[in-house]
C-alpha cells in the first residue's frame, strides 16, 4: 500500500495559497512532514484525511482516489488532529466503545475486547474508568492514538502530536508510534526536528506550501 500525492494545490477562500504543487510518495512506516508554523502541514493533513477539498491535484491510497472516494478512505483512516478535544465527563472505556460502535463494530463483546486491547497498548488500561477530563496532556494524546487505531487503519495521520508534552510523555508517545509504524503508513506532521530524527525512516520538508526536500532524515536534517 502506498499513498501517492500528485501536484496537490490548495488556495483558501481568502486567497492564501497553502499548498503549491505538492508531490510525495509515502510507503509503509513512519513518514515525517517537517515544517515551520504556517508551512501548510495541517492543510495537507486535513486534505489527506478527507476533511477539506483540494483546489487541484490528486491523492491515491492503494487503488482509492482519496479526493473522491471519501467514504471508503475514512474506513481505513486513523486521524489524530492537532487540537484534540475530549468529552470531559465520559470515561476512556465508554468513549472508545462508542467510537468503535460508530465505526461499525456492532458486536458488543467484540468491541469490549478491541477497546481493552487498545487501552493496554497505549498504557491507559488502569485509568479506563476515569473521566477523560482528568487526563494529563500525554494521557489525552495516547487516548487519541487508541481512538485513531480503532478498526485497524491502513493510514494514520498524526498532526503536531508532541506539542505540550513533557520529555517523558514524549518518549512514551514515540515508542507507541514506532510500534504502530511497523505495518501501517503513519504520517507525522511536526515542526520539531527531533520528532522526525527519532522516529521516521523517510521525510519531507515543507515550507510556504512547497516541498523543498525529501529523503532520509539522516541525509536531510544535517543541512538544516
Ligand atoms: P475554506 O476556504 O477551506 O472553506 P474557510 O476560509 O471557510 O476555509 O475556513 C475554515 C476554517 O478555518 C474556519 O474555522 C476558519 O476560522 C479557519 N481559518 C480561517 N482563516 C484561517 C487562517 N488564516 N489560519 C488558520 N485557520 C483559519
Ligand atoms: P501549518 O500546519 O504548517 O502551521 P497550515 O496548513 O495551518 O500550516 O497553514 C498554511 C497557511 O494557510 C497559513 O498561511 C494559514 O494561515 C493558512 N490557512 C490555514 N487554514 C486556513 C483556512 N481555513 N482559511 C484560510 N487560510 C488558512
Amino acid at each position: 500500500m502506498q499513498l501517492v500525492i500528485d501536484n496537490l494545490s490548495k488556495t483558501y477562500a481568502n486567497g492564501v495559497q497553502a499548498l503549491k504543487n505538492v508531490s510525495l510518495t509515502i510507503n509503509q512506516g513512519m513518514f515525517g512532514l517537517l515544517g515551520p508554523n504556517g508551512a501548510g502541514k495541517s492543510s495537507l493533513m486535513r486534505t489527506i484525511a478527507t476533511l477539506q477539498e483540494a483546489s487541484s491535484g490528486s491523492i491515491t491510497l492503494g487503488n482509492l482516489d482519496v479526493l473522491r472516494e471519501k467514504h471508503e478512505v475514512r474506513k481505513v483512516l486513523g486521524y489524530l488532529p492537532q487540537e484534540f478535544g475530549v468529552y470531559p465527563r465520559v470515561t476512556a472505556e465508554t468513549m472508545l466503545d462508542h467510537i468503535a460502535d460508530l465505526k461499525g463494530i456492532v458486536d458488543k463483546k467484540q468491541r469490549k475486547e478491541i477497546v481493552h486491547t487498545l487501552l493496554e497498548k497505549v498504557n491507559l488500561i488502569h485509568v479506563r474508568n476515569k473521566n477523560l477530563g482528568t487526563f494529563s496532556g500525554g494521557m489525552k494524546q495516547r487516548f487519541g492514538v487508541a481512538q485513531a487505531l480503532i478498526g485497524n487503519p491502513k493510514l494514520i495521520i498524526v498532526d503536531e502530536p508532541t506539542a505540550g508534552l513533557d520529555p517523558a510523555e514524549r518518549n512514551r508517545f514515540y515508542n507507541l508510534l514506532s510500534e504502530i509504524g511497523e505495518n501501517t503508513i503513519v504520517i507525522l506532521s511536526t515542526h520539531i526536528v527531533e520528532d522526525v530524527t527519532n522516529l521516521c525512516s523517510n521525510m519531507a520538508i515543507i515550507c510556504l506550501g512547497e516541498v523543498i526536500a525529501q529523503g532520509h532524515p539522516a541525509d536531510l536534517v544535517e543541512s538544516l
